[in-house]
């Protein structure tokens, strides 16, 4: 498809065309009320299913839009990835494993594509476009979240392969997943950030359990795994030996928002995006649309939405045009984190008492306000608190003093020890 595709305003016409075409025969429409991470499980059903959808957009040349071919992709500009986005808006597009496959196609994939080798991204990156391999990230452990680089999971030489051992927690869509990207230390002796390592590990290797964990919401997206002795190969090392936290850095700054695709988040202005849909369909639903209060509420979450839209275009062409570091990224993150709590109360306050109390054929945005309530507070946590982000844009971005710290530049078996004495030997 890309030979024959370029950018000229007929060709990308036309490109919109046949999209749109194929969209309103191949794809269902989007369900107004699919709240994020709604509180459900995915079924083994399901999950096949969302993956045999996937293939058939990918078949289609609609998934990888960007991607370069040789990875799978089509090789296309950001405008005909912009197209997708806004043509595809109206529809229920494939996403297997529900999160699982956000972090996949947004997170793990552009990390890879950044930082494996040749041989791994031929291999490894079709299989993600069509679908047939989810992959999640196993970063964060029960003594290690802000504090990334503490982490404690060990990978051991033995000859050509190498012995995973350790615990990782919050693991978005493992349960769904295929494979995790796994950060792990590999030399106790360097500094903390400076012995880390990258690793494919299978999920459904035997020395890995996959424990999902329950939150408020009902829902269990989130795992512990617990990786014993899991033996993995030397080519399913990721990046250099004790390189991994310049990886690390730019994983989450996918995470948080440095998207690869330019065109992906165009602003798009606010007289073209549709207001606050998802508060003016709960308002609607309640006949409060002429409410002034309520008016008010819809009015700013959509100058929300216009301003951290216009906001995220702006970082992302800066860093792009390599004008700003990637931990420009932070900003973006932090106005989600600043955001979306605001946005689940407004949508509560709209919903009012069908909020809290709902029946399931005529309230079904309560059930929605309600998820995004309890789920209020994911992106002031996920991939870095709001403090974090406010940290990185203080030191990395604004040149204000380092947090002060007493572990940086010591081996890290030593911060260990130091940190066990602690209390007791008067340090
Ligand atoms: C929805 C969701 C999805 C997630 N998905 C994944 C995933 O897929 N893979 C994965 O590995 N992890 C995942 N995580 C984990 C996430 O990365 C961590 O929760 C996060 O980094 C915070 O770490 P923590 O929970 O250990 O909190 P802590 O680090 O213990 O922080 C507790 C509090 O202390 C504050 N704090 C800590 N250090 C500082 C500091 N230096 N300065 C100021 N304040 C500080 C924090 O801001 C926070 O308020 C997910 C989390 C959530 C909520």
């Amino acid at each position: 498809m890309s030979d024959t595709i370029t950018n000229t305003s007929s060709d990308l016409d036309a490109y919109r065309q046949q999209m749109r075409d194929w969209l309103a025969a191949n794809l269902p429409a989007r369900d107004p009320h699919a709240g994020l991470r709604a509180a459900h499980e995915i079924s083994a059903e399901q999950l096949a299913a969302d993956r045999a959808l996937q293939k058939k957009v990918y078949e289609a040349g609609y998934v990888g839009i960007t991607w370069p071919t040789e990875y799978g992709g089509q090789g296309l500009s950001g405008q005909h990835q912009q197209i997708w986005n806004e043509e595809s808006r109206a529809y229920a597009v494939p996403a297997p494993g529900g999160i699982a496959s956000g972090v996949t196609m947004g997170i793990v994939a552009p990390t890879l594509l950044a930082h494996a080798n040749e041989e791994q991204k031929r291999s490894w990156l079709p299989k993600i476009l069509r679908g047939d391999e989810l992959w999640v990230q196993l970063l964060s452990e029960p003594g290690a979240g802000s504090d990334l680089a503490g982490i404690l999971t060990r990978a051991t030489q033995d000859g050509e392969s190498w012995i995973l051992q350790g615990t990782k927690v919050w693991s978005s869509g493992a349960m769904s997943a295929d494979f995790g990207v796994c950060l792990a230390r590999t030399d106790w002796d360097a500094p903390k950030h400076r012995g880390l390592t990258w690793f494919k590990v299978p999920l459904r290797d035997p020395r890995v359990t996959v424990r999902p964990v329950r939150e408020i919401n009902g829902s269990a997206e989130f795992c512990e795994e617990f990786l014993d002795d899991v033996v993995v190969a030397d080519d399913m090392r990721i990046g250099e030996l004790n390189e991994g936290w310049a990886i690390a850095n730019s994983m989450l700054g996918f995470e948080r928002g440095a998207s690869r695709d330019p065109g992906a988040v165009r602003p798009k202005g606010g007289g073209i995006r549709p207001i606050a849909p998802d508060l003016v369909e709960i308002a609607r639903s309640r006949a409060t649309l002429t409410h002034g209060h309520v008016r008010q509420l819809i009015a700013k979450a959509h100058a929300n939405d216009v301003m951290h839209e216009l906001l995220t275009a702006r970082v992302v062409s800066s860093i792009t045009k390599r004008i700003s570091n990637p931990s420009a990224a932070s900003y973006i993150k932090l106005g989600h984190g600043i955001l979306q709590p605001l946005r689940a109360c407004a949508a509560m306050e709209i919903a009012g008492r069908t909020g809290i109390a709902w029946s399931a054929d005529v309230h079904a945005h309560g059930e929605t306000a309600a998820t995004n309530y309890l789920n209020g507070r994911i992106m002031a946590i996920a991939g870095g608190s709001n403090q974090i982000q406010r940290n990185i844009i203080s030191e990395r971005l604004l040149g204000l003093p380092r947090e002060p710290n007493f572990d940086t530049n010591k081996p890290f078996r030593e911060v260990l020890r130091t940190a066990r004495n602690w209390g007791t030997k008067g340090e």
